[in-house]
């Protein structure tokens, strides 16, 4: 069967590999005339990995990714450290594979090169899709370029500012979290012995939060602050800041974190926005995968995860259902459906947690960590998403 996928994206290349290793006749369509992604990193927990191992990506992302031995919170202004969950060794031990933390550029090499090797010119670059029709046989997909392609289904995995979602679907109308963010990445050499260690870190504290993790073998350290506020609206991941507006946000805050803002080599600026889960992702001889029908806030950093799973599972039900796409995109909308949604909920309840008055003074903030953070509560959090196994969902 000929599948032609939309956007070259985290999502849309680990569909397509997972489409190319079951025999299925792939081609992805990236608007951008260069493979590349953001200077950024990405948090992968083991839902994730575990997908990436099953595709035979185990080899190349050891070789580019940092494996934290723990992940602690910080408290904001006294930087008090708990520690949260080993990650290192354990997650292997509990749920059978790593958590990784990658540059994205490195994930996105990683999976274009996996692509390529399986089928050398899958990737047609600077291809931007402008429309689809469908017919009795299967689709037809028309690009800026004048280009057309036709293939027997289609997957938009275009991401969060899908066109063609708003096009077959309506417009999402997204809502301001209340929540901007800043984003930067960090020479590890540029840093103090201390703000190397190779933990994932969550600095929390009222009205505002901290995430930093080591990327490259920690070469490098990934920054991103979350500030309540309503100071610019742009919702786009290349907005540059300045280091002084962003020390600015984080006004009274720990030394560290000062530290961490002033080695930042360009500080990035961005609205987070919400969307409600989206009931229907399937339209006829189409369908949906990733940020282009979940999108959700970055507070449980699952959103790669779950464009990876959606793949995974999405070839794995057209497989199942060759005959019948109808049958295997409600398969697979079936079984993405509520964890994804879920998702979308608990991230944006984190950032609630994450930013509670609570944490003002540390006698409060104390007693708010041990009961947030503690064992039982960050199981019930958490366990689902690491757990979830991609080959026993079932179709
Ligand atoms: C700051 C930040 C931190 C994050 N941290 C994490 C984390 O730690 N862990 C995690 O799991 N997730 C994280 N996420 C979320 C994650 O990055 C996204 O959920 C993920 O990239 C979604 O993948 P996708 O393939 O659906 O979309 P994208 O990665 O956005 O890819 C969409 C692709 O489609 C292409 N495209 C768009 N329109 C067209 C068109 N018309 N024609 C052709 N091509 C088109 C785009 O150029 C792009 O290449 C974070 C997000 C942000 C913003």
């Amino acid at each position: 069967m000929k599948i032609t996928i939309i956007g070259a994206g985290i999502g849309g290349l680990t569909a397509g590999i997972a489409l190319l290793r079951k025999g299925f006749d792939v081609t992805i369509l990236e608007q951008a005339s260069e493979l590349k992604e953001i200077g950024a990193g990405v948090q992968l927990s083991a839902n994730a990995t575990g997908v990436l191992y099953r595709l035979g990506l185990g080899p190349a992302l050891e070789a580019i990714a940092s494996e934290p031995i723990g992940k602690r919170v910080r408290l904001w202004n006294t930087g008090q450290i708990w520690p949260l969950f080993d990650l290192g060794a354990n997650s292997r031990l509990a749920y059978g594979y790593p958590y990784f933390t990658l540059h994205r550029a490195d994930l996105h090499a990683a999976l274009a090169n996996e692509v390529m090797r399986l089928k050398p010119d899958a990737i047609k670059l600077g291809v931007r899709v402008t429309g689809n029709v469908q017919h009795a046989g299967g689709v037809t997909i028309s690009a800026a370029n004048g280009a057309v392609y036709e293939s027997a289904i289609a997957i938009r995995a275009d991401g969060v500012h899908s066109g063609t979602r708003e096009s077959q679907f309506g417009p999402d109308a997204p809502r301001y979290s209340g929540v901007m963010a800043w984003r930067g990445v960090i020479k590890a050499s540029d840093l103090p012995e201390r703000l190397r260690a190779p933990y994932g870190t969550n600095w929390v504290g009222p009205g505002a939060h901290v995430i930093q993790y080591p990327l490259r073998n920690g070469e490098l350290i990934n920054f991103v602050g979350a500030v309540e506020g309503n100071r610019w609206e742009v919702e786009s991941w290349s907005e540059r800041g300045t280091h002084e507006e962003c020390l600015g946000d984080f006004k009274g805050w720990h030394e560290d974190v000062h530290t961490l803002i002033k080695a930042i080599d360009v500080p990035y600026k961005w609205v987070l926005k919400v969307r409600d889960p989206m009931p229907v992702w399937t339209k006829g001889n189409v369908t949906l995968l990733g940020d282009a029908c979940h999108p959700t806030l970055p507070f449980l950093a699952q959103g790669a995860g779950m464009a990876i799973e959606d793949g995974y599972i999405l070839a794995r039900a057209l497989a199942m259902y060759p005959d019948s796409p109808a049958t295997a995109f409600a398969s697979y909308e079936n079984a993405r459906h509520e964890r994804t949604a879920k998702v979308v909920i608990g991230s944006a309840a984190n950032t609630k947690r994450f930013h509670n008055p609570a944490l003002a003074d540390a006698q409060g903030a104390a007693e708010y960590v041990e009961r947030e953070w503690n064992e039982e509560r960050v199981r019930e959090r958490y366990e689902w998403l690491f757990n979830y196994d991609v080959d026993a969902v079932a179709l």
